[in-house]
């Protein structure tokens, strides 16, 4: 039964693509009576005919897309579809197809839309926490460092490494982030990602910086990868664009921690990286976060490239591995207010799973993909099918867009707030604006920065004992899924 899951997954893509792209071709993409109902029931024999793995799990691997809400996941998959020549409404991101789901409220137990710190804190330890702190007790004050460690939480690499498990991070973020930060720190704020952010408190009460718990044996021998961004917070001041004040090196004590560490800057070096020689990798490819996808250069791997390598490290550790890989930017395209930066990014997570999904096999490896939360994004009117999905509604049969009460023309894709916000007349929208690299969808009430949205994210899982992956959970049982699918703090507490 190896691969079974994967196996289903990449039939079901092809024969869909098969039975709706040959039959609508000609005839704008409607598909036939016949076409739908052998598809709908070729879905229903095969969910019926899924095993049910049962075993324990060796591998976990926790895919975050941050900002990843739902209609974030539709409009991705069909841009993902039109990419490839398709309509895109009938594609599939790579994850959508696993064979279950849960929703997930999101909430912190102080925020009713949450942020990502306290939405990582989640995932990683079991148990809801505040807005804007990583890995602290939800009673703990948010910026108060007295009395922080004593009631911290323990994230799940700890377990891991205590077990003899190997830990990884991936993120399009900076590593010392809100999501990242999560595997393996533990700070009453999420802004003390360096020394130099530390209050007084703080530093009387014995808090350390995000970035410096790195280099953490966090419960065995530490992270064995770390690939992301956010150089700038392992570096002192004078070196580079570093932001250290203590002086510290972190990539050269992550250079000194063992004699076959690693440390990489680029995309190339990070490609002749021996890793059958490597005991511990660090990759840093931006002095702050990575590059948008939509915007990537030759210097930074992309998401799959990093997720590979993690893997690869990863992988030669026998007693199985945890890894959270996040794609970080989703999230700062919708703050933005950039539909194209985020979109893009979706779609590069959406190639990361199928890397993984290519090099595990899922019969002892589960897969986990989620959000921490959504954002205020929409997808409206009536465009016709294979509208452009970044283009301007024209409803179905037309051929010039349709007209708002103004008199004036509108994007599908919109935010609630944002600083796309029109004040005053609005803009008579024309094909070049709605195609500049930089153009904002609309938004209503004017923001700084578009905001989180507070309704629930999806759960994708396959692999052993993801059938538990159902109905509507908390965020934090998210944590308690991965522990039962691994034994784990059973394991660890043998
Ligand atoms: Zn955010």
């Amino acid at each position: 039964m190896k691969n079974i899951g994967l196996k289903s997954v990449a039939i079901a893509t092809t024969a869909l693509a098969t039975t709706l792209f040959t039959a609508s071709a000609q005839a704008e993409d409607t598909g036939t009576a016949e076409t739908w109902l052998e598809e709908g029931a070729r879905v229903v024999a095969e969910k019926a005919a899924e095993p049910v793995n049962t075993k324990r799990a060796k591998n976990v691997i926790l895919f975050v897309g941050d900002g990843m809400g739902i209609s974030t996941l539709t409009a991705g998959r069909i841009l993902e579809g039109q990419m490839q020549g398709k309509s895109g409404e009938e594609n599939y991101l790579s994850f959508e197809r696993f064979p279950y789901t849960a929703l997930v409220k999101t909430y912190n137990v102080d925020a009713q839309v949450p942020d990502s710190a306290g939405t990582a804190s989640a995932l990683n330890t079991g148990s809801k926490t505040r807005i804007g702190v990583i890995n602290t007790a939800p009673t703990q004050p948010n910026g108060q460092c007295a009395g922080a460690m004593e009631t911290a939480l323990t994230p799940l690499a700890h377990y891991a490494e205590k077990i003899g498990m190997a830990t990884g991070i991936v993120s399009t973020a900076r590593l010392t982030h809100a999501t990242p930060a999560a595997v393996y720190a533990h700070s009453p704020s999420r802004g003390w990602e360096n020394d130099g952010e530390l209050p007084e408190e703080a530093v009387a009460n014995g808090c350390r910086d995000i970035a410096q718990q790195i280099l953490n044996p966090i419960g065995g021998n530490g992270l064995e990868v770390a690939l992301g961004g956010g150089r700038r917070n392992f570096q002192p001041l004078g070196t580079g664009e570093g932001r250290r004040k203590d002086g510290r090196d972190l990539t050269q004590e992550w250079m000194a921690s063992d004699s076959s560490a690693a440390y990489v800057e680029n995309e190339q070096s990070l490609a002749q990286v021996d890793i059958a020689n490597t005991s511990r990798l660090l990759g840093l490819f931006d002095n702050s976060h990575m590059q948008f996808e939509a915007q990537r250069g030759d210097e930074q791997p992309d998401l799959a490239e990093m997720t590979e390598v993690a893997i690869k490290m990863l992988q030669k550790n026998d007693g199985g591995y945890y890894l959270m890989v996040e794609a970080g930017r989703i999230d700062h395209g919708h703050h933005g207010g950039s539909a194209k930066a985020a979109l893009y990014d979706t779609v590069a997570l959406s190639k990361a799973v199928r890397k993984a999904m290519e090099m595990v096999d899922l019969d002892e490896t589960m897969i986990l993909v989620t959000a921490d939360h959504s954002h205020v994004f929409t997808m409206a009117g009536y465009p016709k099918r294979g509208n452009p999905i970044f283009g301007l509604v024209t409803g179905p049969g037309e051929t010039e867009p349709t007209l708002a009460k103004d008199g004036k023309p509108y994007t599908t894709l919109a935010y609630q707030n944002g600083p796309g916000a029109v004040q005053g007349e609005r803009k008579h929208l024309t094909e070049e604006d709605i195609a500049a690299p930089d153009f904002r969808p609309q938004a209503l009430v004017p923001t700084r920065s578009e905001t989180h949205g507070g309704e629930d994210v999806g759960l994708f899982a396959i692999g052993p004992r993801a059938h538990i992956v159902r109905g509507t959970i908390e965020q934090n049982v998210i944590f308690h899924i991965m522990d039962y699918a691994l034994d784990l703090r059973k394991r660890a507490s043998e």
